[in-house]
């Protein structure tokens, strides 16, 4: 990697009981780095982003973010040190509009009055071409632009290392290419560092630079999209999928 670590976990173990979700997985990611994480369905990654963001303990292995060890704090303290991230399921607040919830979002690390708070958020959804949605509730909105706030919220809060479970999932096909135009934008502006779960091949091979594996909980390939997709060990986890 040629870039600086700005994120990287070590020997990560998660068990549920008898279930080994993760088993000695590593992982890192250089400053500004776009890393897909890819495998079939029940590989480990939502478990991995959840050890990564604090949601889950791991039952061993270690957490550096920043060259600091944030394996035992909790949550908001790893997103106040630059983790941000969206989940599967999103999660915005359906009553209030969306400039205030993604005010919600940059409050988590900012620390800003009201208003520099609002102009803040305001700022961010102008360039997410979002500004003219900004006091309408959540509820009117459209499946596909209640995951592009969300992202606008997780961005927000300014992190230097974004973590994407499924971003296009249940989105058509304009809006997969929209939300790919805002993540190269986002990243050639803001030089975060981007790990993406992500089904849709077509967007993982068009936007990593690296790309991981997982498989069983435990990491089996690692390389450039094209490297990836060429390795025996990976068609044969998706064609056992
Ligand atoms: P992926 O996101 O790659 O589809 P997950 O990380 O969601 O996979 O799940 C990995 C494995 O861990 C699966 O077998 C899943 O059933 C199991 N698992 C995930 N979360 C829990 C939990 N909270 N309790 C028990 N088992 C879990
Ligand atoms: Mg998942």
């Amino acid at each position: 990697m040629s870039a600086e670590t700005v994120l990287a976990a070590t020997g990560i173990t998660k068990r549920f009981g008898g279930l080994v979700a993760l088993a000695e997985v590593d992982l890192s990611v250089g400053d500004g780095e776009f890393v897909a994480l890819i495998g079939p369905n029940g590989a480990g990654k939502s478990t991995l982003l959840n050890v990564l963001t604090g949601l889950s303990a791991p039952t061993s292995g270690h957490i550096v973010l920043d060259g600091r060890d944030v394996t035992r704090l909790p949550t908001h303290r790893r997103i106040r040190a630059g983790l941000g991230r969206t989940f599967q399921h999103g999660r915005l607040f359906p009553r209030l509009s969306v400039v205030e919830n993604i005010m919600v979002g940059a409050a988590n690390r900012t620390g800003r009055s009201e208003s520099a708070l609002r102009r803040h958020a305001l700022a961010q959804l102008g360039r997410m071409g979002l500004e003219h949605m900004a006091d309408q509730p959540i509820s009117a909105l459209s499946y596909g632009n209640r995951r592009m706030v969300e992202l606008t919220r997780v961005l927000a809060g300014e992190p230097r290392v974004l973590l994407l479970d499924e971003p296009a999932a249940g989105l058509n096909l304009g809006e997969v290419e929209d939300l790919m135009a805002r993540l190269r934008a986002i990243r050639a502006e803001d030089r975060v560092a981007v790990v993406l779960i992500e089904h849709n091949m077509g967007m993982v091979m068009r936007l990593a630079e690296r790309v991981v594996v997982l498989n069983f909980g435990r990491r089996i390939a690692e390389g450039t999209p094209a490297e990836v997709q060429a390795d025996p060990a990976v068609l044969a986890a998706y064609l056992g999928e």
